[in-house]
C-alpha cells in the first residue's frame, strides 16, 4: 500500500523553482495562494519569479552550493524552463520529489530524443533525419525538402532554425548553426497548431486542459484561442490522448505541454513538447478552475490534482516589448487604462524592467460569454497596442 500512496506536503512547506522567469513568477502566485513557500534558483539577480519568490538563491542552474541550498529548503523541485542541467536534476533527484524528473526533462531538450520517444509512444511526427555530420546531408531523403533545419538543443521561439530548399542550402545552414547536432524536418502544410497542457501525478492520474489553438509571428507565440464550443471533440479527444499517452511512456510527473500541427490533409502531428507549463496555458489562470501553475504546485506538494474545466471562451494576446515602441522607434507606456477598460480583460505583467523588441513582456486574456465576444475584446487590445 506504500507504495500506492505518496507523501504530503502540507502548505507552509517550500516548494523550489529551477528558473526565475515569467512561468517562475506565475508559480510563486499560484503556489503562495495555498500557502506554499517558494525558493528560486536563479543566476540573474534581478529576475521575474526572484522579484515575488519567499526566497532567491542566486546562483547558476549548476552551482553545486546553488543545488545543496535548494535542496535544504525544499520538499520537492521543479523547473519553469527546459535547459535547467538534466544532471543538477538527478542530484536533486538523489535528495527530494523532482517533477519532472531528469529524464523527460533530458528528452525534451534533445528534438531527435523527443521525436524518437513521440514516435515510440505511437504519436506521428513530421518526417525527419538527424544531420549530424555532412555526410548525413548526402545520404537523407529527398522528401525532407522544403525542409526546416533546427538545431536538436537549445532553440525556442523559433531560433535555432532555418528554411532550406535543398542540399546546398541544407549544409550552409548548419555551417551557419555551428555545425551542431540537428534535424531536418519536411516543411509541412500546415492549417492549424494546437496545444494540450496536461497535468499527471506520481500516482499516474492525469488532466487535460481544453486544446488552444496558436498562431506565432516571427516564430513566437502571437495568439492562443479557446472555446470548448469551437473544438470538435473528435479533435480535443485526440490530441489529449496523444498527450496523454506521450505523459504516460515518460511516467511524466508534473505539468507537460505537447504542441501539435493540424496539416491541411487533417492529420495530427505532435511537434514539441515542455516539460513545464507552457504559454499556450496561460489561459488557464483566468478561465479554469485550476490554472496550470496551480497544479504544478499541487503535483509537487503530492496532493490531488485541480479541475481543468474550461469555464468560458478566452484569447490570449502575448504582450512583446514590441509594443512600447512607436512607429518612429520613441519608446512609451502603453495605454493600459485603455487595455484595462476593454470588457473581459485580464493583464497579466511580468515586471521586466526593460522592453526589448521580441521580449515577452506579459500577456492579456480576453474572457468572453462566447467566442465571439473574446474575440471583439482581443480586437480591441490588439487596436489599443496599435
Ligand atoms: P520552437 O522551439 O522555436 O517553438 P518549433 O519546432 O515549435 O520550435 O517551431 C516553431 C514554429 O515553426 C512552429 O510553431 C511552426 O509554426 C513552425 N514550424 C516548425 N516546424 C515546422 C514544420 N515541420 N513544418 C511547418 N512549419 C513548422
Ligand atoms: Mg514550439
Amino acid at each position: 500500500l506504500a507504495s500506492a500512496t505518496q507523501s504530503i506536503l502540507m502548505p507552509g512547506s517550500w516548494l523550489g523553482m529551477m528558473g526565475g522567469g515569467q512561468l517562475g513568477r506565475m508559480f510563486c502566485h499560484a503556489a503562495q495562494s495555498m500557502g506554499y513557500r517558494v525558493a528560486v534558483l536563479e543566476p540573474q539577480a534581478a529576475c521575474p519569479a526572484g522579484a515575488v519568490a519567499d526566497h532567491h538563491i542566486q546562483a547558476g542552474y549548476a552551482d553545486q552550493q546553488g543545488l545543496d541550498a535548494l535542496a535544504r529548503q525544499c520538499g520537492a523541485v521543479t523547473v519553469e524552463f527546459e535547459n535547467v542541467p538534466a544532471d543538477s536534476l538527478a542530484y536533486l533527484g538523489g535528495h527530494l520529489r523532482v517533477a519532472p524528473g531528469a529524464y523527460a526533462v533530458a528528452i525534451a531538450q534533445d528534438r531527435l530524443a523527443e521525436k524518437d520517444f513521440f514516435t515510440r509512444a505511437g504519436v506521428p511526427v513530421a518526417p525527419y533525419a538527424p544531420v549530424l555530420t555532412p555526410a548525413d546531408i548526402e545520404t537523407l531523403p529527398d522528401t525532407l525538402f522544403p525542409g526546416i533545419l533546427k538545431s536538436a538543443r537549445l532553440g525556442y521561439d523559433g531560433k535555432g532554425q532555418v528554411r532550406v530548399n535543398d542540399r546546398e542550402q541544407l549544409l550552409q545552414a548548419w555551417r551557419e548553426l555551428g555545425g551542431v547536432p540537428c534535424v531536418l524536418e519536411a516543411r509541412l502544410a500546415l492549417a492549424s497548431e494546437w496545444s494540450v497542457v496536461l497535468a499527471r501525478d506520481s500516482l499516474g492520474h492525469s488532466v487535460a486542459y481544453t486544446p488552444s489553438c496558436n498562431t506565432h509571428i516571427d516564430g513566437i507565440l502571437a495568439v492562443s484561442w479557446v472555446d470548448d464550443a469551437r473544438v470538435s471533440s473528435r479533435l480535443r479527444d485526440t490530441l489529449q490522448s496523444s498527450a496523454k499517452a506521450i505523459a504516460d511512456a515518460l511516467d511524466y510527473v508534473g505539468v507537460l505541454c505537447v504542441e501539435f500541427f493540424e496539416l491541411q490533409d487533417g492529420r495530427l502531428i505532435a511537434n514539441e513538447m515542455a516539460p513545464r507549463p507552457h504559454n499556450s496555458g496561460h489561459y488557464t489562470i483566468d478561465a479554469c478552475r485550476s490554472s496550470q501553475f496551480e497544479q504544478q504546485a499541487r503535483v509537487m506538494a503530492g496532493m490531488p490534482l485541480g479541475d481543468p474545466a474550461c469555464l468560458c471562451p478566452s484569447v490570449m494576446l502575448n504582450v512583446l516589448g514590441d509594443v512600447w515602441f512607436d512607429e518612429s522607434g520613441t519608446m512609451r507606456e502603453p495605454d493600459w487604462a485603455a487595455v484595462l477598460a476593454v470588457p473581459g480583460a485580464k493583464l497579466h505583467l511580468y515586471g521586466k524592467e526593460e522592453a526589448r523588441h521580441g521580449r515577452k513582456m506579459g500577456h492579456i486574456t480576453l474572457l468572453g460569454d462566447t467566442g465571439e465576444q473574446a474575440w471583439a475584446a482581443a480586437r480591441q487590445v490588439a487596436t489599443i497596442l496599435g
